[in-house]
């Protein structure tokens, strides 16, 4: 990944710009941990990155930065910039592109995203980002208070990479977040969520649960359930226990997940009706929450006679033929619910003729 990242900063330079590698891509090597995605902090325009990089560029442009695709590695790239004020504790009103480096890293928000690597792959740390990765502290780019008052996102972002990268907060930091905390309410619940989701998907969520609950952040975050989260649960289950689809967004995918988990929730997660109706995901997620093993779960689920309706081995033909009824109706639904019941606990065996038999007895 550094080699392509090297060459896209050459790519840069060898038109006559300053560009540098900077943030969690810098940051991350020094930790040596793979990154998803490279930050590139560049003097040229967003107008002139797209012309050095003509095919490669995604057609959105957001705040002058330039998306690039190479080796199917994500390059952002950014024009040095200073953020004149702030609106709304979160967005600046106006930028202004620079030619400096240094001014450009003023204005980033924990010293351990403002290193850079240059082209030769040398790393540059005016701010001292270097020392406090060493010494694994998420601490500010100037006053907290301050930084947390212009963009109140910031306060998130050092929770979460206090979290993944388990580090401890600066002391400053850790005060200007009981300051600030009730800015977050103007924060958009989709950048909540973000931001909440990568702590909750750390192996450090313990950690980072306890960290949000120190600082007193539930109460702004609207999570008045945080306390109940059990460690480790999976992201789904976190929300699930969160009870927040009313504000914040979720797709409707997860909506349903979440509400299925929470069903199962009161359910024995060890019974066939269960297992058989909400499946085994649904069942191993609320089997987290209340600590019940994934393994005695999945035993309990390849056990099963049944894993759906077309197992049982009568059709609805089968159904009319016995009953001598010509058209179906909503009968067959209470037929099937009571045989899949009756065969799942094995009251009856999953058989041709016991089913048909069952059923000319019961329904007749
Ligand atoms: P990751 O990509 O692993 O989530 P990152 O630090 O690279 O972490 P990005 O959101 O990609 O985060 O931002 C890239 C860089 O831009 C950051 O490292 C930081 O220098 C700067 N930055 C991002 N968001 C802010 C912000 N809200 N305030 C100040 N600087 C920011
Ligand atoms: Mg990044």
């Amino acid at each position: 990944m550094l080699d392509v990242a090297l060459k896209v900063l050459k790519e840069i330079t060898s038109s006559g710009f300053k560009a540098y590698l900077v943030g969690g891509f810098v940051r991350d090597y020094l930790l040596g941990i793979e990154s998803n995605d490279i930050d590139i902090t560049t003097n040229a325009k967003p107008k002139e990155i797209k012309e050095i990089f003509e095919d490669s560029c995604l057609p959105s442009e957001d705040y002058g930065s330039v998306t690039v695709m190479k080796k199917g590695i994500r390059f952002e790239i950014t024009t040095f910039r200073k953020e004149i004020s702030y609106l709304d504790n979160r967005h600046p009103s106006e930028i202004q592109y620079i030619d400096d480096l240094y001014q450009d890293l003023l204005r980033r928000d924990f010293t351990i995203n403002t290193i850079c690597m240059d082209e030769e792959g040398e790393i540059i740390d005016f701010l001292g980002g270097r020392c406090d990765i060493d010494a694994r502290i998420i601490r500010t780019v100037g006053v907290a208070k301050d930084r947390f008052y212009e963009d109140c996102l910031r306060i998130l972002r050092a929770i979460r990479f206090a979290t993944v990268l388990h580090f401890q907060l600066d002391s400053d930091v850790v005060d200007a977040i009981r300051e600030c905390r009730g800015l977050l309410k103007k924060l958009s619940y989709q950048r909540k969520r973000e931001e909440l989701d990568k702590i909750f998907a750390s192996p450090y969520v313990k950690e980072g649960i306890s960290l949000l609950l120190d600082l007193g952040l539930d109460k702004d975050l609207e999570l008045s359930t945080l306390k109940q989260v059990t460690c480790p649960v999976s992201l789904i289950g976190v929300w699930s226990i969160l009870n927040v689809c009313d504000k914040y967004p979720f797709s409707s995918n997860e909506k349903e997940l979440i509400q299925k988990v929470q069903q199962a929730l009161s359910l024995n997660n060890l019974d066939p009706m269960a297992l058989y109706q909400y499946g085994l995901y649904v069942n191993c997620v609320a089997g987290e929450i209340k600590g019940i093993s994934k393994k005695k779960i999945t035993e309990a689920y390849k056990n099963l006679l049944l894993y759906s309706r077309k197992d049982l081995k009568v059709d609805t033909e089968d159904i009319l033929s016995v009953l001598q009824k010509d058209e179906p109706g909503a009968y067959l639904k209470d037929i099937y619910c009571d045989l899949e019941r009756e065969v799942l606990y094995r009251r009856l065996p999953n058989q041709k003729d016991f089913l048909l038999s069952y059923i000319k007895k019961h329904y007749s």
